[in-house]
């Protein structure tokens, strides 16, 4: 038995089905996952040794590779200094400036420990500043795992939501409206009929977690137009796409400006962190300033934000183009290639995905129609050709920034015997 089976079952027994957040027990593909044992730069070792190129950079959130020596030297120094302290410190205020003078909407920001957490809140300042209760969503996208927003939507255009989990309350459910993702005139029917009682509409500007689907032409556009015209907040939730399609985010690269913005992930550099800012007149309705309550013991951790500087610091403008330039290059090598093979994709930038049907889809019901068993197909050859996808057709996939040519061509040649294996 391998070390990384052996571990599986010792987990099984004592974290529910083995692992500390589902995707990774790889149900959507079958087999079993290798547990990791260390990470440098863009290479991944398993417990069993077999190495793999990192596709998946931890769900986005390792941008600059493994190990990266910036991000461990500045977590090694601030450990020295001590980890917590759970009061104000100087590093923080550099952050929350790195923020607000990268991301366009964001004036104010407060530091918080997950992108669940960040969402959660932000949904709650848009309901305590404008005083409404309803909050839109949009069909697919994921935004953390709490009660308001872990929701499915039922058929028909606009659906008050269904609770997507045993555990959350209908009631609660029920004050959130699903409409499907890059559809404005879904959005125009449910602001028509509810535009008065709606506090925010909460998208990613660029879907990740239905496979990577950017916005139609004229969506981000028209859906600050709809919010501005109903007293409603646009919230951005660039968890996912926040400092990686581009310096200022998905609102810098498509040239619209949401009222609030949630950030994870790469803002984290790899440790607990994450955020949410926007208008300094929403955000001053904030505790100790205002009266909608938020707040965390481990939020602005001085490790975390050490690593958070050490990343942000490293993303100049000419990572960015050379991040682009790595995605071009898949897209010409493999991805444009494969739509002769009756698939389709996306790409923004350093994230795309492959979709397993002939037209690429532009909301969650065309990706459901996705051929998954010629997917899963897919995933685990690549895993036996040492490439580490995420393990499901809803997942976007990630490039690290530190792609060498070498690393691109190893990518391509791999993805493409994957294809035909
Ligand atoms: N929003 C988006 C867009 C995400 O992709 C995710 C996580 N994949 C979250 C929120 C939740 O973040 P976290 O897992 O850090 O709670």
């Amino acid at each position: 038995m391998s070390r990384s089976d052996a571990l599986l079952s010792r987990a099984q027994k004592v974290i529910p089905g083995g692992v500390n957040s589902p995707v990774r027990a790889f149900k959507a593909v079958g087999g079993k996952p290798p547990f990791i044992a260390k990470g440098q730069g863009v290479t991944l070792w398993d417990e069993d040794d077999a190495a793999y190129l990192d596709c998946v950079c931890s769900w986005g959130a390792m941008p600059l590779g493994h190990a990266n020596p910036a991000v461990v030297k500045a977590i090694e120094e601030s450990a020295a200094l001590g980890t917590s302290f759970g009061a104000p410190t100087a590093r923080e205020v550099m952050l929350a400036e790195a923020i607000c003078d990268r991301v366009p909407s964001v004036e104010q920001v407060r530091l918080c420990s997950s992108g669940t957490e960040a969402t959660m809140h932000a949904v709650r300042l848009a309901r305590g500043a404008t005083g409404r209760d309803l909050i839109v969503k949009m069909d697919g996208c994921y935004h953390g795992a709490h009660d308001a927003l872990l929701v499915g939507a039922g058929s028909g255009v606009a659906t008050f939501a269904i609770p997507g989990s045993p555990g959350i309350p209908a009631s609660v459910a029920a004050q959130t409206l699903v409409i499907p993702f890059n559809d404005l005139a879904a959005a125009e029917e449910v602001f028509a009929a509810h535009g008065e009682k709606i506090a925010g509409v909460i998208l990613e500007p660029i879907a990740g977690n239905m496979g990577c689907i950017p916005p139609v032409e004229g969506y981000l556009e028209g859906l600050r137009a709809l919010t501005s015209k109903h007293g409603s907040l646009l919230i951005f939730d660039e968890v996912m796409c926040g400092f990686r399609v581009a310096r200022g985010s998905a609102q810098e690269r498509y040239g619209v400006i949401p009222d609030l913005t949630t950030m994870g992930k790469i803002v984290g550099g790899g440790l607990p962190l994450a955020a949410f800012g926007g208008r300094a007149d929403v955000m001053d309705h904030l505790a100790p300033k205002g009266p909608v309550y938020q707040a965390g013991t481990l939020s602005g951790n001085p490790l975390a934000v050490a690593a958070a500087l050490a990343t942000l610091d490293q993303l100049t403008p000419e990572v960015y183009d050379r991040w682009e330039e790595i995605g071009r290059t898949v897209e010409e090598e493999f991805l444009i290639p494969a739509t002769k093979q009756g698939l389709s994709y996306h790409r923004v930038g350093s994230m795309w995905t492959l979709f397993f049907k002939d037209e690429a889809p532009h909301n969650f019901a065309s990706v459901q129609r996705c051929d998954m068993g010629r997917f899963a197909k897919f995933f685990q050859s690549a895993l036996n050709h040492g490439i580490y996808l995420p393990a499901s057709q809803y997942e976007a996939i990630f490039l690290s920034a530190l792609m060498t040519k070498e690393d691109t061509e190893q990518l391509v040649s791999g993805l493409r015997k994957s294809l035909r294996s």
